[in-house]
């Protein structure tokens, strides 16, 4: 028999939506990723590496250029002083390293406490290690944590919480406060904090990204996830980082190896000399990213669209009803790729119990006349819908 927890699920959101417009040629706002192929020095140097650098395995832990890199550019940017040999792992993407830290933290009937709207990944990964997800709804539009929410999920049991931070799909940049409580929680309850940092240089205007390892008696019980991906809008390349202390790093560490063992070199090594050499990256990227965030959200404005505030991440959320659209917004997606040529994500796809079903998720790392289009067609799906009844056939 095959593994219940896998083959019970449906194919994830990001890749049904994308597939249905590659099928479909429908323009795609669903699934996070930019046009733009990416700073263009960081890809020749990639070029140049598969040519000519090392292509065969390297150090389990990866490069240690790019972990001293990893290093550097977190002390630089968020004030860290973490110890790159002992506590910085190099893995296949964000991805590989939430697997790690739950299949390497979690054991036997462990409380996992995850916050909806979660990362596709979080839950089957988490119940696959033997955890038992505890889960607690943020609700737009402010998406904050309170005391009673995490009284009410904090137990003896708990050993882990994770925390997606900026919360994709939320947008939004959880303020000092929430962190400071979330921290207050884990240490009264010596519960280990998994933080999946990977938009954390994906913020705009005032927002500021504050990473929970740095909150009073965090450092040694917080696992900070980041990824290369993000960082430099390569989203294929999958290259993520693990932050930890030496005695949480010493259990991601071995099960990284029996997860990908390690990570293609000649990528470790571009992302390296990417963070050494990042120019004005990180201001120009989040800058530009912000001036298109502002094109989409005005551009539905015009159309009537109930647009919710975005601080960071590739996404902006739109308020169906707010919107004239009475059909839930799994439906409304189906329909506005289908008849109206555009793909987006519902934000019911992101929780399990007591789904938000009236969020779109719109992307919009996109071109200007990608998101003009876009917007067109999405005011063309709701015309479409407010003519329908409030369900469709699946
Ligand atoms: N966590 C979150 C919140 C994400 O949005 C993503 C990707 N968009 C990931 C993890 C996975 O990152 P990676 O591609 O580096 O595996
Ligand atoms: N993180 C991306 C998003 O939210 C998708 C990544 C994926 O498809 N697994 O759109």
């Amino acid at each position: 028999m095959v593994n219940a927890i896998f083959s019970s699920l449906p194919t994830t959101i990001f890749e049904e939506m994308s597939g249905l417009a590659r099928t479909l040629g429908a323009i795609n706002l669903g699934q996070g990723f930019p046009d733009d192929p990416g700073p263009a020095p960081i890809r020749a140097r990639a070029a140049e590496l598969v040519l000519d650098g090392y292509n065969q395995y390297p150090p389990m832990a990866g490069l240690p250029e790019l972990r001293q890199a990893v290093a550097a550019h977190y002390a630089r940017r968020q004030g860290l002083d973490l110890d790159w040999a002992s506590e910085v792992t190099v893995t296949s993407g964000a991805t590989e390293a939430l697997a790690a830290s739950f299949l390497g933290l979690v054991n036997e009937g462990d409380e996992v406490i995850v916050f909806q709207p979660a990362y596709d990944s979080y839950l089957p990964m988490i119940r696959r290690a033997g955890g038992v997800p505890r889960l607690v709804s943020l609700s737009p539009p402010h998406w904050r944590l309170s005391r009673e929410m995490l009284q009410s999920v904090f137990s003896a049991r708990t050993r882990l919480v994770v925390l997606n931070n900026p919360i994709n799909p939320a947008g939004v940049v959880l303020p000092e406060e929430d962190l400071a409580l979330l921290a207050e929680f884990c240490v009264a309850h010596d519960a280990i904090a998994v933080c999946d940092e990977v938009w954390e240089q994906v913020v705009f205007g005032a927002a500021r990204h504050r990473p929970l390892i740095a909150f009073p008696g965090m450092r040694e019980r917080t696992v900070k996830i980041g990824s290369a991906g993000k960082m430099f809008g390569l989203t294929g390349w999958k290259v993520g980082f693990l932050c930890a202390a030496p005695r949480l790093t010493h259990a991601l560490a071995r099960t990284h190896q029996f997860l990908t063992f390690t990570t293609p070199p000649n990528l470790q090594a571009a992302v390296a000399w990417g963070l050494e050499n990042p120019d004005d990256w990180f201001e120009t990227m989040p800058r530009k990213l912000q001036a298109s965030r502002n094109r989409l959200a005005e551009g539905l404005r015009r159309e009537g669209f109930s647009v919710l505030s975005s601080e960071g991440t590739y996404f902006l959320n739109v308020d169906l009803p707010g919107s004239g659209v009475g059909l839930g917004d799994r439906d409304f997606c189906l329909m506005a790729v289908r008849e109206a040529g555009v793909a987006a994500i519902p934000v019911s796809a992101f929780y399990e119990h007591d789904p938000v079903t009236s969020i779109m998720r719109l992307c919009f790392s996109k071109a200007d006349a990608t998101l003009d289009e876009g917007v067109r067609r999405l005011a063309r799906a709701r015309d479409l819908a407010v003519r329908r009844p409030a369900t469709l056939p699946a």
